[in-house]
Formats: C-alpha cells, sequence, structure tokens
C-alpha cells in the first residue's frame, strides 16, 4: 500500500468536521488496509509512530526535522522557518519548501507503507552520540522521495502534531463499524491492551480472537483515575462499602514482574525501571509469585519525612549518577492494588479481592509497603484517618468502592479524592514570551492552553509571576526544543509540557478562545507524569465554574 493513499485518507478527514464521516472514511479505508501494516497505519491515522508501551521513539524535534528539509531542498533554514512562520503551520511550511524543490527536479517516488514503517524503525535506532547525522540521512532519503503534499503528512506524523481532528474514541468507532463487533467489545479490549493498532488488528481477524486479549505483563494499562469530591458526605453518599487508602504524594508505578525479569512503568505508560534502582531490586525480594502485575506511589523521604513531589520527579527525571542521587533522595513504594497474579487477571474482581491478593503477594520492607488503609463508613474514623494522613504530610486520603471492579484509563466514581489542597488545572503551555532584563534568558510569560474534546488546546491564561528562578530556568529548557515559530519575542510551541496551576477564580472570558481565563494563575510544578493529552480538559473547567458559581 503506498502512502499516498493515507495522505488522501488525512485530506478526506481534514474535509469534514463531522465525527460520523470521519468515522465513515476511517472504516472503509480500515477495509482496506493489509494486516502486516494495520497496526503501523493505525498508529498513523491516531498520530503517533509507535505504541508509548513499546518505549520506541523517533527522538525527531522541529529544529532537526528543518534540517533534513533544508539538506533536501538546498533551501536555507532560515528561509524555511519563514515559510512555516509566514503559513502559520509547520507542515504547511514543509510543504512549501519540497514543492520548491519539486518545481525544479519533478519527480516523486511512490512511497510504500512498508518503506516508510522500516525507516521509522531504523530511525528510532539510533540513539546517543553522532545519531543525529544517521537520522538526517535516512529522513533526507524519505523526503527527497516524497511529493510536497506528502512532506506536509510525515513533518505532522514525525512531530506527532496530526491535526486531523482524529481521536482515539473516533478509531475504536471506525474500527467497530468496520469489522461488525460492538464498540463496547472493541473499546473493552483497548483499554486492556492501550495499543490501538493490536486492537485494530485483533478485530480484523474476528470476534473472538479480539475477545482473547487481555492484560499481559510487560504491557502497561492506563491506570484507573479518581474523581475529586468535596466532602466526606459526599462520598459516603456514592459509595456504599466504602475502603479509605492515603493519598501519598509521589508518582504512580506500574510493576510488572514475570520471573526475573522486572519492569516499572509511569503513569503515562514509560518505562522508568532504571531510574529507581533501589526500588527495583527491593521488588526482587519482596514480591512473592512468579508473575505479577501490580501498582502503587513511589514518594520521596528526606531525613525520614516525606518530602516534596519535586524530588520523585527529579529521580524519574535523572538518567546518569543515578545511585548517588538515591542516597540522597531515598524512595519509598506504596503498592495499592493488584491486577493480575500467577497469569491471572484480577481487573474484574472487586477490589476487597485484590487487595487481599496484594497483602499475601508481598512480603513488606523498609522501601516497598502496602498503602495503609481502613475499612469503615464512619464519618468520624474517616474524618480522623484524614487527618492523621494530612498531619503526616500527605496529599489527602482516597475513598474507594470496596465492592469495585478495577476500570483502567476510567474516572469514575468508584475510587474518589479528597485532597488537602484548593483543586488545580492541570494545563498545557501552547505560547510564550522571551522575557526582559533580568528575564532575557527565560521564556517567563506563559501561554496556558486547555484541552477540548477534539484535542486542541484553547487558550484560557497567560501565567508570568510567582515562578522560582529554578521553576523559570527548568521551563525554558524544557520548552526551548518545542518551539514551533518565533514572532519577535512570541513562540508558539508545541503543546507537551503540563503545568500544575493554582489560581484564584474561574471566569468566563471572551478574550481567550477557550471562553475562559484564570484570576490570578501561578504554577506550582511541571507535571512531568502527564503529557498533553493527560491535561485537565474544558469540561472540568465547566465543572469547577460551576461548583464555584455555587460557593462564591
Ligand atoms: P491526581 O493525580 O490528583 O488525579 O490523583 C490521583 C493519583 O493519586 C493517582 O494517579 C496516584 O498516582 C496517586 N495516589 C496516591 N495514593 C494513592 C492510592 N492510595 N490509591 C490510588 N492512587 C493514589
Amino acid at each position: 500500500m503506498l502512502y499516498k493513499e493515507l495522505v488522501e485518507v488525512y485530506e478526506k478527514l481534514s474535509a469534514t468536521t463531522s465525527k460520523l464521516e470521519k468515522r465513515d472514511i476511517l472504516s472503509d479505508f480500515f477495509a482496506r488496509i493489509p494486516e502486516d501494516i494495520l497496526p503501523f497505519v493505525t498508529g498513523l491515522l491516531s498520530g503517533y509512530v509507535f505504541p508509548k508501551w513499546t518505549e520506541k521513539e523517533l527522538g525527531i524535534g522541529p529544529r532537526l526535522l528543518i534540517k533534513v528539509i533544508s539538506k533536501v531542498t538546498g533551501i536555507s533554514e532560515y528561509k524555511i522557518d519563514e515559510y512555516i512562520i509566514s503559513s502559520g503551520d509547520f507542515g504547511e511550511g514543509i510543504e512549501i519548501a519540497i514543492r520548491q524543490k519539486k518545481q525544479q527536479t519533478f519527480f516523486d517516488i511512490n512511497i510504500e507503507i512498508s518503506y516508510l514503517k522500516d525507516i521509522f524503525e531504523k530511525v528510532s535506532l539510533f540513539q546517543g552520540k553522532g545519531s543525529q547525522d544517521k537520522k538526517i540521512n535516512y529522513l533526507s532519503e524519505l523526503f527527497s522521495a516524497a511529493s510536497a503534499l506528502e512532506a506536509r503528512y510525515l513533518s505532522r506524523t514525525i512531530l506527532e502534531q496530526m491535526r486531523t481532528g482524529v481521536a482515539e474514541g473516533i478509531i475504536l468507532d471506525a474500527i467497530a463499524k468496520f469489522s461488525g463487533i460492538p464498540k463496547p467489545e472493541v473499546e473493552k479490549s483497548y483499554l486492556l491492551t492501550n495499543d490501538l493498532g493490536l486492537v485494530a488488528l485483533y478485530s480484523k481477524k474476528g470476534k473472538d480472537e479480539l475477545n482473547k486479549l487481555d492484560i499481559v505483563v510487560g504491557r502497561p494499562i492506563k491506570p484507573m483515575l479518581a474523581q475529586t469530591i468535596g466532602s466526606i458526605e459526599i462520598a459516603l453518599e456514592e459509595i456504599d462499602e466504602p475502603e479509605m487508602e492515603i493519598k501519598y504524594d509521589g508518582a504512580r508505578v506500574q510493576v510488572h514482574k514475570s520471573g526475573d525479569v522486572i519492569k516499572l512503568f509511569s503513569r503515562r505508560l514509560e518505562n522508568i525501571t532504571e531510574a529507581l534502582p533501589e526500588v527495583l531490586s527491593e521488588l526482587k525480594t519482596t514480591l512473592i509469585p512468579e508473575t505479577i502485575l501490580c501498582e502503587g506511589e513511589v514518594v520521596a523521604y528526606k531525613d525520614g519525612k516525606i518530602a516534596p513531589f519535586q524530588y520523585v520527579l527529579r529521580r524519574l527525571r535523572r538518567k546518569y549518577q543515578i545511585n548517588e542521587l538515591s542516597e540522597k533522595i531515598p524512595l519509598r513504594l506504596f503498592l495499592f492494588d493488584c491486577l493480575l497474579v500467577d497469569g491471572k487477571s484480577l481487573i474484574e474482581s472487586p477490589l476487597k479481592e485484590r487487595r487481599s491478593i496484594l497483602l499475601s503477594s508481598v512480603k513488606e520492607s523498609e522501601i516497598v509497603r502496602i498503602a495503609e488503609n481502613i475499612v469503615s463508613n464512619n464519618p468520624v474514623d474517616i474524618k480522623n484517618f484524614y487527618n492523621k494522613s494530612v498531619s503526616e504530610g500527605h496529599e489527602g486520603i482516597m475513598v474507594k468502592d470496596y465492592n469495585s471492579q478495577y476500570q483502567p484509563g476510567a474516572r469514575g466514581k468508584k475510587w474518589l479524592k479528597i485532597k488537602r489542597t484548593m483543586e488545580t488545572l492541570d494545563l498545557v503551555i501552547i505560547g510564550a514570551e522571551w522575557g526582559e532584563g533580568r528575564r532575557k534568558k527565560w521564556l517567563s510569560s506563559l501561554l496556558l492552553g486547555i484541552r477540548d474534546d477534539e484535542g486542541n488546546f484553547l487558550p484560557i491564561g497567560k501565567v508570568a509571576t510567582g515562578l522560582s528562578d529554578e521553576l523559570f530556568t527548568e521551563i525554558t529548557e524544557q520548552l526551548t526544543p518545542l518551539i514551533l515559530e518565533e514572532q519577535g519575542k512570541i513562540v508558539t510551541l508545541v503543546p507537551k509540557i503540563v503545568v500544575e496551576v493554582l489560581y484564584d477564580e474561574i471566569q468566563y472570558s471572551p478574550k481567550y478562545e477557550s471562553g475562559f481565563a484564570l484570576r490570578f494563575p501561578r504554577v506550582l510544578r511541571v507535571r512531568e507524569d502527564k503529557d498533553a493529552y493527560d491535561a485537565d480538559t474544558i469540561s472540568k473547567v465547566y465543572e469547577l465554574y460551576e461548583s464555584q458559581e455555587k460557593t462564591f
């Protein structure tokens, strides 16, 4: 199958805003894609090259790509920057550059999708020193063959900026339609595998095959999430048999053990095994079953006390001298759930049973522990437990339905959280401004975006104050490689970095495209554990706005 055919589909998808039409375009296309490239093409349609859990990535940012295009076309990087700025879109800027070149040389070579897959695989293998040149060579070969229109979509794919408005939901609808398998079954297998390509492939093979897909050790699943609730009383109205756990303020970790091999994954499903050596070695002696998939929160301790969340992040980010840092910032892991034991999935078992299996599967130690809990529906007991948690420096409590199943990826009412702080919003930095004077080297004024249901990021506020020098430096370092366009001091960014933002009030505002503005927003921290698609959505802003209306 040729890449050209996929580009035609992208074009059709971009030409309509109707979700039903998008679904139909995709479903017709799915029916035609050969099985050997179906998982790959499904990824490209959904906007990624490799499923996240595979740990593979292209590692190509906007600057490197512009270098490639400059090499292929002979047009200067500066000029290509100009095309990007004047068209207002990265992909279109690249398209203009390639079109100019093609006017002189004329011929395109048909790109087979299997060839593209091969190139991407190879590029992903180059890492570290000297890898850039090799990446540039492979990509130059690809872009020399591409037509101008193909180049537009290739560059968007490489930067994972598809803009065709195809969210996961539409892909799942399309898979259900082309395969004739009911949507809930398709959805369920997606939640269990976290891999749209795999779901598309098994759906093509038939319903029985699809239903064989299950959670497996080694492939992380989307974590079950919690809803915020204002008080213990409301929580008790929601849940008949509640179990309360300490809400630890750290980073979520999924532990996958199979024999001697243990892998740790973050909430974003990245492999973080190497960052946590002491936790890893401790897990080798504390986890009893041969195969087990369990979950917990890793928390930093300093001088015997709980340390702020940032310490955990430093540990997770660190690639070198890990042992040195692990002495300075020791960690503990508090396990709270168990999803699979000895090959048997437990996600349909009630929490009560999962917890009891967890207890008998772990030999607790100094570093690896089981999350502290109580089971009670007496508000006084719960309040005492909450007070104890907060006084020990934790974030609050989780109130969980003891009879509930584990629902991957769901933020339902089976898990509720009562946090000590006021509600914050996790927003994405979509633009920024270079500072002046002392702040010259920093991207200091940050434009914050809120995610809508289509996967767009709409401006909701600007924040320029309240950040420490350390945080400004850290944010600038992270944002600089994401610059898409620069106009004077103002830059547009690839929406990637998520920050937790505290504010005084949410106001209606015609000034911003989201329709809302935040009053006195302050950045609390970078949420390294989330990526743009885990950030909060506009519907949460609506909810907070409504609840605020009631309290003000
Ligand atoms: P939030 O990040 O505010 O949405 O809160 C949910 C997060 O709390 C989860 O993703 C976990 O990382 C964390 N957490 C801490 N303690 C627990 C616990 N006992 N049970 C579940 N999640 C917990």
